[in-house]
């Protein structure tokens, strides 16, 4: 018999509903508890015989291709989503080496914010926009459709903002860009510096 691998849902470092109003618990309820469920289970029925079985995800989207690059792009994507956020009502802002870098490559926090939400925005259909740093801690900020992930480019992801309509659709409509001028409420940017790890 071979060895049972299986990926199962990050654990949420929050309440359900500590995300509102940015993320509602509604949008919880589906986004992670049947959207990424689903990518769970797809990626889970696919490893079997896939030649992965065993590899981390990381490994999986550099490698894999079609329906197990998609479900497993989707499975680290949203880990990493899911784990960038805090409750709401006390919104931070990058520190340290991260603030320095992201004066240095964007020029400030208010001007990064401001392309960061325009690449977003930008982005045509379902996808992902990332804040990344190359192996010299140099800081880009890329655009990815539908699963994409920037290790796909050897870079390292550090921040994200999922603009699939399934992230924003019940409490923002068609207000793509309010959402993710909403979300910098929310994100716990001590996360954000320990992924960039400088
Ligand atoms: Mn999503």
């Amino acid at each position: 018999m071979s060895a049972n691998y299986s990926f199962s849902p990050v654990s949420l470092p929050y309440a359900k509903d500590a995300l509102a109003p940015v993320i509602s618990a509604e949008t919880i309820a589906f986004h992670y508890g049947k959207h990424l469920q689903a990518y769970i289970n797809n990626l889970n029925a696919a490893l079997p015989g896939s030649g992965f079985e065993g590899k981390s995800l990381e490994e999986i989207v550099k490698e894999a291709k079609g329906g197990l690059f998609n479900n497993a792009g989707q499975v680290l994507n949203h880990t990493l989503y899911f784990t960038q956020f805090k409750a709401a009502g006390n919104p931070g802002a990058p520190a340290g080496a991260l603030a320095e870098a992201i004066v240095r490559d964007f020029g400030g926090f208010d001007a990064f914010k401001q392309e960061f939400e325009k690449k977003g925005a930008g982005l045509f259909g379902s996808g992902w926009v990332w804040l990344a740093s190359d192996e010299d801690g140099k800081l880009v900020i890329t655009q990815e459709q539908n699963a994409g992930n920037p290790v796909t480019r050897g870079l390292k992801p550090l921040l994200t903002f999922d603009v699939w309509e399934h992230a924003y659709y019940l409490d923002y409509q068609n207000r793509r860009p309010a959402h993710l001028s909403a979300l910098w409420e929310i994100i716990d940017w001590e996360v954000i510096s320990k992924r960039y790890g400088k």
